[in-house]
């Protein structure tokens, strides 16, 4: 079998087109555009090409961005205040307080800080609960990303048994969520699942968010199965590269090893994976660039839920 290939980008691109028409209608109609507030503290490079996305994305959608980078020695009590003054500020729509923070910051009081109404991650308990209720909510963007994805490539949810590796907050127990509300049955595996291999074979829907590269083997793949890969992993050894990819592919990411320094691979295997399901999503070119697209969607939704536009 030969994986249909789920371009994120063409998804991603649709996602902000529709967003930045509606900024066009909110400052038309309502004399306002919508604005989102980045908060990174640190010199963590991850964070800072996440950040830098997240405020291009803005920029060139029409949202106001306002970027706060403060030094890795900045105190809780600092960034608690700058969190407590942007909810502060009528004209801010959303705050983003980009993960992880430096150890001398307790992350879950600064995310329980922010305005529910302008939690744009979705991680506030606040809209974790509306979640869980299966209430309207600002819901944590990859697992938002990921359902905009199997909808619009007609992907079927209702009915289908979805599992899902990886339980984290950010992605895994969100994903479970919104799965079971597309009325999907939905598993959730972890490091302590005994025989991984035959509940992730049951899946009609796998959703890979454990962080190893690689991870998910063509073994752990029904024959015709969605595999969405939501795994982000720097791979700078070429004999490992060779373990996931192999002819044309292959000589591209030593190219970019080469280059860069390293590639990024996803928690499945490619080669293996395309030779078995039926929909792939690739690393980079997937799951990743949905999120940044949500990111849009959610600002524009919490600032119209804030003023009470429908
Ligand atoms: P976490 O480290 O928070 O969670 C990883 C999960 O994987 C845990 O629940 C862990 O289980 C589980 N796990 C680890 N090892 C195994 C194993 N051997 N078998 C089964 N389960 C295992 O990671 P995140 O959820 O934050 O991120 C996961 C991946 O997704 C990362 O590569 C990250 O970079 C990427 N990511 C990508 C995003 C995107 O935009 N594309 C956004 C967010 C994350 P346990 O709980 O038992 O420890």
């Amino acid at each position: 079998m030969t994986s249909r290939i789920l371009s994120g980008k063409i998804i991603a691109d649709a996602i902000k087109a529709e967003a930045a028409y509606e900024i066009k209608l909110l400052e038309s109609g309502h004399g306002f555009r919508p604005c989102l507030a980045v908060v990174r503290i640190g010199e963590d490079p991850a964070s800072a090409v996440y950040v830098g996305s997240k405020v291009k994305a803005s920029e060139e959608l029409g949202i106001i961005s306002e970027h706060y980078h403060l030094g890795s020695e900045t105190s809780h009590s600092e960034l608690l205040a700058l969190v407590q003054s942007l909810n502060q500020r009528d004209e801010v729509d959303g705050i983003l307080v980009q993960l992880p923070l430096p150890p001398q910051i307790n992350a879950s009081e600064i995310l329980e800080t922010i305005d529910p109404a302008k939690d744009v991650d979705g991680f506030h308990p606040f809209n974790v609960g509306r979640l869980t209720q299966g209430e309207k909510a600002l819901v944590p963007c990859t697992p938002a990303g990921i359902i905009e994805m199997l909808k619009r490539s007609n992907i079927q949810i209702a009915g289908q048994h979805a599992v899902i590796v990886g339980r984290s907050n950010i992605v895994g127990k969100p994903m479970a969520m919104l799965l079971l509300q597309e009325n999907a049955t939905v598993t959730i595996c972890h490091s302590r699942t005994k025989d991984l291999g035959a509940i992730t074979r049951q899946a009609d829907i796998l959703v890979a968010a454990i962080g190893r590269a690689g991870f998910v083997r063509g073994e752990h793949i029904r024959e015709g199965a969605t595999v969405i890969d939501v795994g982000i992993n720097n791979v700078s050894d070429p004999q490992l590269a060779g373990e996931f990819f192999n002819g044309e592919d292959l000589e591209k990411r030593l190219a970019t090893i080469e280059k860069r320094g390293f590639t990024l691979v996803g928690d499945v295997n490619p080669t293996e994976a395309m030779a078995k399901a039926a929909n792939f999503t690739p690393v980079p070119g997937g799951v990743g660039l949905l999120t940044v697209a949500m990111l849009m969607k959610n600002t524009v939704d919490a600032a119209k839920r804030r003023r009470r536009i429908n």
